[in-house]
């Protein structure tokens, strides 16, 4: 466990002590990852109570059962995929070589890149911390991680268990605010995965540059939900609901903003209404609806909902007004007809707000997005029609969800990652493995083939290549 003490002389020796570790045991074999990987999960397992306890506490009300299926579940479900999967990742491939070298032969290597730092945010504090670090494992690292401090309590929670199963030459986890997360960031590590908001994601690609550490930056932004002329359904907004308002919006990946068409807009608002009060009967006191997770981030929200009543905005709140027993929590509100200059319009929203805008066309739709920066999400509910492939290839996103928020992130076979100010690189799928992995090419001499023959005098050797 590393002291606090001088938290960056730690964290530098804490780094030199893996790397030294690494150096001395070489790349773990899949026997040992495998048995790491099985560590891992059976502490998540036997945490499983102090989990939902801690979360719940550090965000002032979030139900156990939202922390298990959209934390617990999810990281047990990617250990067991890299697990599975480990041998189909480890193994060297085999590649083409080119014609005048044949006789040689030609593979790739996926080597542990060998310390890799994890930084996370605190919306989902244990499962942005878990996968991350079970896929380094899986790619045969150690890994020091720094959580957020903005959940606390999840944090300690984390380091003990940590420390338990693992000890900190293999993993070690380091607590502190953004001036730890700076000193943290500017350590030469080998590889570094940022989980967080794209303003701080700027920085720590700055800081990583310094010792060209590559990154990969898990980023933030407003995913737009576009909803296809006539297919405003109760399906459709049972799933914009669930990605809107679990974890009461604040998740990367929740739909920002709607794009309606201009005929569809009561429709829209009547079945929000509906969905909203039929996966939350008690409002925003139902069991399942999380709390904001701190007084900033509650007056930021408040104050977005206040700027774009103030301004006309039409604001629609669903549900029982928020009841004193419960702190921070915030009534699913839609802004109809938003304007871009309001800061619900420019802003990640990262709560349970949804501002509404109608389009006319689904050109209109497209330029909309394309107009803003590329989206972490994209999503789209209506059918699988040219309107629909029109959207996906004139636009980009990390990824996309049809008919459906949200359930990309768990496909463990996919890539999740953004793009532009969304993000840089991808992990989980094999994706994943690689981001932390070196892909080393290795070319083995015949005696026989041409580079035997390549040296000077050259004569008409060029000839043949370019014949
Ligand atoms: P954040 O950027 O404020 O913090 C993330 C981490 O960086 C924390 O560990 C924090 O201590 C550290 N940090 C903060 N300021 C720092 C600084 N100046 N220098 C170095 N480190 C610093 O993000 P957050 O508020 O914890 O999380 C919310 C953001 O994360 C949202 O924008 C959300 O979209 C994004 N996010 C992205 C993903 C994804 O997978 N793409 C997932 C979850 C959250």
């Amino acid at each position: 466990m590393l002291k606090d003490t001088d938290p960056l002389a730690a964290m530098t020796e804490t780094l030199h002590r893996q790397r030294a570790a690494f150096l001395r045991d070489g790349p773990p074999t899949r026997t040992e990852r495998r048995r790491d990987l099985r560590r891992l999960r059976a502490i998540v397992l036997e945490h499983r109570c102090a989990i939902e306890q801690a979360i719940d506490a550090d965000f002032g009300h979030r139900s156990r059962h939202e922390t298990d299926l959209m934390e617990l579940v999810g990281v047990v479900q990617a250990i067991d995929y890299l697990t599975r999967n480990l041998h189909r990742f480890m193994r060297t491939e085999k590649r083409h070589v080119s014609l005048i070298y044949q006789g040689g032969r030609a593979h790739v290597t996926y080597q542990p890149k060998g310390v890799i730092g994890v930084m996370a945010p605190w919306n989902y504090p244990f499962s942005l911390v878990m996968i991350p670090l079970a896929t380094a494992i899986a790619a045969g690292n150690r890994v020091m991680i720094k959580p957020s401090e903005t959940t606390p309590r999840t944090s300690a929670l984390i380091r003990m268990m940590l420390a338990e199963a693992f000890g900190d030459e293999k993993v070690a986890v380091v607590l502190g605010g953004p001036d730890v997360g700076a000193a943290f960031s500017r350590l030469p590590f080998d590889h570094l995965l940022f989980t967080g908001s794209t303003s701080v994601g700027r920085h720590i690609m700055a800081a990583a540059s310094e010792n060209l550490v590559p990154v990969t930056l898990e980023l933030g932004g407003k995913s737009p939900v576009v909803v296809a002329r006539g297919h405003v359904s109760d399906n459709a907004m049972n799933s914009i609901v669930f990605g809107k308002l679990s974890n009461a919006g604040q998740t990367c990946v929740a739909p920002d903003y709607a794009l309606v068409h201009e005929n569809d807009l009561e429709a829209f608002i009547t079945s929000w209404d509906r969905a909203v009060t039929r996966s939350y009967p008690d409002g925003p006191t139902s069991a399942d609806y999380s709390s904001i997770v701190n007084d900033h981030h509650y007056t930021r929200l408040t104050g977005l909902i206040d700027e774009a009543r103030q301004r006309g905005g039409r604001v629609i709140e669903v549900g029982a007004r928020p009841d004193a027993a419960r702190k921070r929590t915030l009534t699913p509100t839609l802004v109809i007809g938003a304007e871009d200059d309001l800061a619900v319009m420019k802003e990640e929203i990262f709560g349970p707000i949804l501002p509404v805008r109608t389009y006319r066309t689904m050109d209109d739709a497209i330029d909309f997005i394309n107009a803003r920066p590329r989206p972490l999400a994209l999503y789209y509910f209506g059918a699988r029609d040219a309107d629909c492939a029109r959207l996906l290839a004139r636009t980009t996103s990390g990824n996309v969800g049809i008919n459906n928020t949200m359930i990309h992130v768990a496909q463990d076979d996919l890539p999740f990652g953004g793009i532009g100010a969304s993000g840089i690189g991808a992990y989980h799928g094999i994706e994943g493995f690689r981001t932390m992995s070196h892909a080393r090419g290795v070319f083995i001499q015949s005696r026989w083939n041409l580079p035997a023959l390549l040296r000077a005098p050259f004569g008409r050797l060029a000839d043949i290549a370019l014949r």
